[in-house]
């Protein structure tokens, strides 16, 4: 049996997901494909990941219909971090011969591959399937595959490179959905729509049950008007630029405030983010959850009843949040009183 695995966080499954699985199938004529939701994805902050078993309950609602998709909890099974590598020694321990593996990686994944334990031996157990998934990455991939697999030689055929006696590395490209699980969560956090996204059973599981949504998370205890001021001043103090704070209350079950404000560049964003949650932390305010803060380009930051996106100039536009509230009333900020009152 040829076994293909779409290993990854998975928080949550989604279209981009399942339909490159789907082309990988097809194109490598693999027999099932497993998905293999990570327990404790060594490159994520833990607190921040959904838990383990409603990433799976979702996994097995949007594969249940797919008799060739099977969903593998292997990772759940063993303590610690779930190192890929140990993954594919126990999946050969346990099929021995009678399994053929392919394991289905992302390019955006591969080029990180150098910072994944024993990554050189992946190819001792299982076959390496690239999915190009953004354009220029190709250069990069080949890259990384000539410095990670030096022993492996390119094969006529395009995109194919072998060493003796190890899985073979493929390089494929799928349709490009550009679908992101930081962005359905972020969506989902602030009450936009994630349909189409995600199957239309795991948009319902995720609603009935809360998974994203803000005020499933522990709230702050101090009434949300003292507390958005104090944030907003905050981000305010770290260069956060053109605050707007809109009042939620009654319009979204989601939060009381949204405060949106914006840097020049995405390291200013990730310096407003960065600074505001430290000091916020040591005033007692801890943020429950936090995205973004890699790319920068949009960061929101989980306070319970006030939520904060912080955005690289040209992405708020994108996004227009004000646009999309513009019937919330604004609050006015001690900063916006003090520079009306330095007119007169
Ligand atoms: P996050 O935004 O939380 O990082 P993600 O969906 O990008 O989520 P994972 O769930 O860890 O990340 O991804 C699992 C695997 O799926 C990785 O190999 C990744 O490259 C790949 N992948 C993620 N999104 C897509 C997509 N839209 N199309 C194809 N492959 C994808």
């Amino acid at each position: 049996m040829r076994i293909g695995l779409f290993g990854g966080t998975l928080d949550p499954i989604h279209f981009g997901h399942l339909r490159s699985a789907e082309e990988i199938r097809e194109a490598m004529g693999l027999d099932e494909v497993w998905f293999v939701p990570a327990a404790f994805p060594p490159h994520k902050q833990h607190e921040n990941i959904t838990p383990f078993s409603d990433r799976l309950a979702m996994l097995e609602l949007a594969t249940a219909s797919v008799e060739h998709f099977k969903v593998s909890p292997i990772e759940m099974e063993r303590p610690g971090p779930s190192y890929s590598i140990d993954t594919l020694r126990e999946l050969r321990k346990r099929h021995g011969s009678k399994i053929d593996l392919f394991f289905i990686i992302g390019s955006d994944a591969f080029l990180d591959i150098e910072t994944w334990k024993d990554y050189s031996h992946l190819t001792d157990f299982a076959s390496l399937v690239i999915m190009g998934r953004r354009h220029g990455d190709l250069e990069r991939t080949r890259e990384v595959i000539s410095r990670a697999f030096p022993a492996y030689k390119a094969q006529g055929k395009k995109g194919v490179y072998t060493a003796s006696a190890r899985g073979t590395i493929y390089l494929n490209s799928v349709t490009h959905l550009a679908i992101s699980a930081t962005d359905i969560r972020r969506r989902a956090r602030i009450g936009l729509s994630v349909r189409f996204l995600v199957p239309e059973i795991v948009r319902r599981y995720m609603r009935e049950n809360n998974i994203y949504a803000t005020k499933s998370l522990p709230l702050e205890h101090r009434p949300s008007e003292l507390l958005v001021r104090e944030i907003a001043s905050e981000v305010s103090e770290n260069k956060g630029e053109e605050i707007v704070v809109l009042d939620m209350r009654g319009r979204s079950p989601l939060a009381d405030f949204f405060i949106i404000a914006q840097g020049r560049s995405t390291r200013h964003v990730q310096g407003t983010a960065n600074k505001t949650q430290k000091n916020l932390k040591k005033k007692g305010i801890r943020c429950i959850g936090i995205e973004g803060e890699q790319e920068g380009k949009w960061i929101l930051m989980d306070y319970g009843d006030v939520v904060v996106h912080l955005f690289y100039e040209p992405i708020r536009d994108l996004y227009d949040l004000e646009g999309l509230w513009s019937d919330s009333p604004r609050l006015i900020l001690k900063e916006d009183r003090d520079e009306k009152g330095a007119g007169h």
